[in-house]
């Protein structure tokens, strides 16, 4: 059986849209998976202590696979474009390649190394920026909203630019 995925993809180390892309390359070569569409990209301020600024964007698979072999696909990706990751990586380090899965069909999943929907995406301006040009109406599992009103409640004061598709 087949699900509709809703893949969180940043990047703001080195060459970020190459990185962007090259993900985009790997998870369309995943088993069982193909890419149906890619948001705009976006530029956004970064959250914790990093400086450099995200290329953000959403990208929805179709999937065989089950949420935990995704996420492990997934992990093999960001290593595979050079991620770093230590017991002393800290949270929101910055990162050549950050690949979240946000939402999973309707799936609820509340594990400490899967959490679906991704529990910050309600309050990210650029998870829900992209994630309404792709899916403006589909309903938050457990929230019940729609991307379009989760997006207008949103106090999020973070910048986040929509990038011209050419540059
Ligand atoms: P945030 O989760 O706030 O965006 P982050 O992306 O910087 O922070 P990471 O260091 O990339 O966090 O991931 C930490 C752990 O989160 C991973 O080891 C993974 O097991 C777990 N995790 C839980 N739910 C998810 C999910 N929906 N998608 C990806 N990773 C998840
Ligand atoms: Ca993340
Ligand atoms: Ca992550």
């Amino acid at each position: 059986m087949f699900r509709r995925v809703f893949i969180g993809v940043g990047s703001n180390i080195g060459n970020r849209r190459a990185y962007y892309q090259k993900a985009l390359d790997l998870m369309a070569d995943l088993p069982q998976t193909s890419i149906v569409r890619g948001s705009s990209l976006y530029e956004s301020e970064p959250i914790g202590e990093a400086k450099n600024w995200y290329v953000n964007g959403v990208v929805e698979l179709e999937t065989g696979l089950s949420p935990q072999q995704l996420l492990s696909r997934l992990q093999k990706i960001e290593l595979a474009l050079g991620r770093k990751r230590t017991a002393l990586t800290k949270k929101w380090a910055s990162r050549i390649i950050d690949l979240d899965i946000l939402l999973f069909d309707t799936h609820i999943m509340n594990e400490e190394q899967l959490k679906i929907p991704h529990p910050e995406m309600h309050r990210r301006r650029f998870v829900l920026l992209p994630l309404s040009e792709l899916a403006p109406q589909f309903a938050h599992p457990l929230l019940g909203s729609t991307v379009t009103e989760l997006l207008a409640d949103l106090a999020d004061d973070k910048q986040v630019l929509r990038l011209p598709s050419n540059g």
